[in-house]
């Protein structure tokens, strides 16, 4: 029996298979080890077969398989061979997709944890230990009455003598079990609510229908309750789940109520997990121990059988698209694995992605709403503030006289106030009035971010830190700029106007320690009144009844962000901000400040006018010719030496026009140029722009001219980019 077999090196001239002679038990989907050039490497068995086409004497033997049940399962194969042929990646690097490092390369192991329980009746116990035994009298008495002890625990209570003394008289059992490294402590148990009609319609039309659906519902319509009633009813039917949220959406609220709904059968995967506990999580959905995934992006590739149902919630976020290699789209995956599995697969949101309405309204998806708040609560209401008049009336503060009053209204109410601002840091550009100097990274194209806690200057790109200035490098001058306020700089503003009330501040800097998020967010949740500032983390998931005011600083920051989806982006963050506001109450207000107070996204927003806006978006993306009308494609080359990356630009630039001449027409657009960001990470950045209309032979064929391999310089594609820069 031959084995086929895909090598764990990522190049692409050995990204095939190759046939190796099978041990006796050598399964599909086994890990193994395979001679290789020389050396023994790491590979996965993805297919059997009693012939091979390579010269019989030349095949060797695998040297061992590395597992008795092989860790990739049937359908997770067939995920890998989508994956590699939809997205045009290699094998090697979907496997590294579907199979955590951890289980990969075995670099974590199960903990044992003991249990200890009594195996004699209480009276013979005592009995045979005898009254001088204190310690083991002590403890057989609590094992009597709580059942079980943990091992390590009655060690500390009673003594390891005592302890083994016990099991050796057979009058106490040492039992092994698993330990889970991931703890859910608090086990709140969080009432089950009623569906109002809408709710209840939505879960009867989705119920096991073989389809792809988009559920629209305002923040607070009660998307949530949906999903969680339809993953109740594929539990019965000992079917699975997998739901998907944005990875700062996996907020301790939406975990308290994933498990007291499901007590003990939720797993979690997200990128805040150790590598052992996800390791854990990882086997016990393997294992099926776990029936419900609850997951950021990465989470759609878990190793659950019988799916009943796939959930992306807030499907329009943009983390939902990868940026890096291997780059897959998961709206893309869901939709492979709801086929196989026949279920439905929903895509949840309140504001949905302009592709998706599309494809809603063109029937490839069914459209399902819940048009109302829970309640009948109405959405907070959202005055614009022109800031040019703030301005023209001498106020220069970054914080408008209406958003001044409604927080302190809010405050002094005993309420509590989030202030959105998606920029972090102090200033997003220190510069000398002088002669015009502006700091920037050594190895990027970009500004330098003040920040003031740390007094330096951090670029947002690399990560790297440089010292702050106190005069310019340049001209010695000690007049400085600063660009624009971020949340640092906010929270120290109205740290000088509220000294004491707590103001909590979630952006990245505050959040990248483990549990980040979750300890700001417990704070903030149990302080009245308190003050929130953050950046888009903000936005997303959180239910706190005591949020009456909400203010966005400076909504135009993701408005001018010159790509086509910019308008779209702004309008799903205001939504998204403003559904923070009066969640459990009627009295949830919205300040939005901006210089373009008259632009639509703005006017469609404040009413909260999805469908209007929705209209304008795609009559101006279909006379424009961009998405869902077009495919903007992106060859990024980059490299360290800048003539190498312009001379790769140009060769891949004549070989793209030769597609223009066979395609004609249906290629818009096409140009090469330096990228946004010229330098990034030391590296020089061009690029190969096109918009053409939706063909996959097209995609295809752009693969195929990127795919060269040149020496010192990177090429990667990108279909539909989330950003340009
Ligand atoms: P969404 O996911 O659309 O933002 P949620 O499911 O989180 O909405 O619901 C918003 C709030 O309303 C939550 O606090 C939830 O517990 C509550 N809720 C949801 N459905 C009902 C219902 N049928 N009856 C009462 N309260 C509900
Ligand atoms: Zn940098
Ligand atoms: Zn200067």
């Amino acid at each position: 029996m031959y084995a086929n077999v895909i090598v764990d090196i990522s190049n692409d001239a050995v990204d095939r298979v190759f046939d190796y002679i099978a041990l006796d038990d050598t399964e599909v989907g086994m890990r193994v080890r395979v001679p290789f050039a020389g050396r023994t490497v790491l590979g996965y068995v993805i297919g059997l077969s009693e012939h091979t086409d390579f010269d019989r004497e030349k095949i060797k033997p695998i040297i061992k398989n590395l597992e008795s049940v092989p860790k990739l399962k049937p359908e997770i194969l067939q995920l890998c061979l989508f994956l590699a042929k939809h997205f045009f990646l290699r094998l090697s690097d979907c496997i590294k997709l579907v199979l955590p490092s951890c289980i990969r390369l075995d670099t974590q192991h199960e903990q044992i944890e003991y249990d200890l329980s009594l195996l004699l009746d209480i009276d013979t116990a005592i009995n045979l230990i005898g009254k001088r035994a204190k310690n083991q009298l002590a403890l057989v008495a609590s094992l009597n009455e709580e059942g079980m002890i943990s091992y390590q625990k009655a060690i500390e209570l009673f003594g390891r003598t005592s302890v083994n003394s016990l099991i050796e008289k057979g009058i106490i059992l040492k039992n092994s079990r698993r330990k889970n490294r991931l703890q859910y402590i608090d086990k709140k148990t969080i009432q089950k609510n009623i569906l109002t009609p809408s709710q209840m319609n939505a879960v009867n039309t989705i119920k096991n229908q073989n389809k792809t659906f988009l559920l629209q519902g305002v923040t607070g319509s009660g998307k949530t309750e949906v999903y969680m009633t339809i993953i109740e009813d594929c539990l019965k039917e000992n079917k699975t789940a997998i739901m998907l949220v944005p990875e700062i959406s996996l907020t301790p609220q939406m975990m308290d109520r994933f498990n007291s709904r499901f007590p003990n059968d939720v797993a979690v995967l997200h990128s805040g997990l150790s590598e052992g506990e996800r390791f854990d999580e990882w086997e016990r959905i393997f294992n099926n121990k776990a029936h419900v995934v609850l997951g950021a992006r990465s989470a759609i590739f878990a190793p659950i059988e019988n799916l009943g149902v796939i959930i992306i919630d807030e499907e329009h976020d943009s983390s939902y698209i990868s940026e890096s290699n291997p780059r897959f789209v998961t709206h893309d995956v869901a939709k492979f694995r709801a086929r196989f599995n026949s279920c439905p697969l929903i895509l949840g949101s309140a504001t949905p992605s302009i592709e998706s309405y599309y494809k809603a309204e063109s029937k490839q998806y069914e459209l399902v709403k819940l048009p109302e708040r829970i309640n009948g609560l109405e959405m907070p209401k959202i005055e614009i503030i022109d800031m040019l008049n703030e301005v023209m009336d001498g106020n220069t503060s970054p914080f408008s006289r209406k958003l001044l009053s409604k927080l302190d209204d809010c405050i002094k109410r005993g309420k509590q106030a989030i202030l959105f601002i998606n920029r972090r840091g102090f200033a997003s550009f220190v510069m000398c009035r002088e002669c015009g100097y502006r700091a920037k990274c050594d190895d990027c194209e970009v500004s330098l971010v003040y920040h003031k806690e740390d007094n330096e200057l951090k670029c947002h790109f690399c990560g790297k830190r440089y010292r702050m200035l106190t005069n310019c490098p340049n001209c010695n001058s000690t007049n400085i700029k600063y660009g624009a306020l971020g949340t640092e700089r906010v929270v120290n503003e109205l740290k000088s106007i509220y000294k004491d009330i707590p103001i909590y501040r979630m952006d990245n800097d505050t959040t990248r320690k483990k549990d980040g998020h979750k300890k700001i967010l417990e704070q903030f949740s149990t302080h009245t009144p308190s003050i929130l500032v953050g950046t888009q983390m903000i936005a997303k998931g959180h239910d706190y009844p005591n949020v009456s005011f909400v203010g966005i600083l400076d909504a135009d920051v993701s408005l001018y962000n010159s790509d086509y989806k910019s308008n779209e982006r702004t309008f799903q963050l205001i939504t998204q901000v403003a559904g923070r506001a009066g969640r459990k109450t009627n009295d949830g207000y919205v300040v939005l400040q901006t210089y373009a107070p008259n632009h639509y996204v703005y006017r469609f927003a404040v009413n909260y006018d999805y469908e209007g806006f929705y209209d304008r978006e795609i009559n101006l993306r279909q006379t424009t010719g961009f998405p869902p009308f077009s495919i903007i494609l992106r060859i990024l080359v980059s490299s360290v030496s800048d003539n190498r990356a312009k001379e790769v630009t140009k060769k891949l630039f004549d070989k793209a026009n030769q597609l223009k001449d066979k395609y004609g027409k249906s290629i818009m657009f096409l140009q090469a140029m330096p990228s946004p960001v010229k330098r990034i990470q030391t590296k020089y950045r061009y690029q190969i722009l096109t918009r053409f209309v939706p063909d996959d032979k097209i995609i295809k064929d752009f693969y195929n001219i990127a795919d060269m391999i040149e020496k010192d310089v990177s090429i990667f594609v990108e279909v539909n980019p989330n950003n340009l820069r």
